[in-house]
């Protein structure tokens, strides 16, 4: 009976090996930093609602989480990797809303820097995409502070344009927040699943 407990015991140890323990959720901005901003409607605060929402959901599933914020708060980007580096086997997932000068600039877009990220990006992408009828900006190579320094897998997902009529509507709405959290937890779970089975690293 030992050898049974002991070899069951190997194997989930194995798996737990593979897979991330931690999801680092970053709501972009913060406090002084209003991010990207059309009259009252701030990126900082679309992005805390979406992180939250995604926070919710991955604790449903069972999943450890960490956020960077949880309130309107300044916390500069060395913290933020800070905090991120802080849980060796995590992923890190920092949540925007974009801005542009041009006002027809619409859509979703995700972003990695390391190589080793650029799966979950596309799980991440592809889960939004799912939920939500967007111009989809793709998956894209991205110099972001937060990817640089974070140590392990880390996206920066763009989850709408507040400087587009069309993309600020949809983005007031709870159901199109709630939709976009959805997908990238599907995203994340996706990925899990793929480190689990050997299959990503
Ligand atoms: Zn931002």
């Amino acid at each position: 009976m030992v050898w049974i407990v002991c070899f069951w015991s190997t194997l989930v140890n194995l798996s737990l090996a593979a897979g991330f323990r931690t999801v680092v959720i970053d709501a972009g901005h913060g406090g002084k930093d209003n991010g990207g901003s059309y009259g009252k409607v701030y990126e900082k605060h679309l992005a805390l609602d979406t992180a939250m929402r995604v926070e919710y959901l991955l604790n449903q599933k069972g999943y450890r989480t960490r956020m960077t914020r949880k309130s309107d708060q300044y916390i500069s980007l060395a913290k933020r990797s800070a905090i991120g580096n802080r849980y060796s086997n995590s992923i890190f997932v920092s949540i925007h809303y974009n801005h542009a000068s041009r006002k027809g600039a619409k859509g979703i877009e995700t972003f990695y820097y390391s190589s080793r990220a650029k799966t979950l990006a596309s799980y991440v992408h592809s889960g939004m995409l799912a939920k939500v009828r967007v111009v989809n900006r793709g998956v894209k190579y991205g110099r972001f502070y937060v990817l640089r320094h974070t140590k392990n897998p880390s996206v920066l997902i763009e989850c709408a344009f507040v400087s587009n009529h069309s993309d600020r509507s949809k983005s007031k709405k709870g159901w199109y927040r709630q939709a976009l959290a959805e997908g990238i937890v599907n995203g994340i779970i996706r990925y899990q699943n793929g480190r689990e089975r050997g299959v990503l690293r």
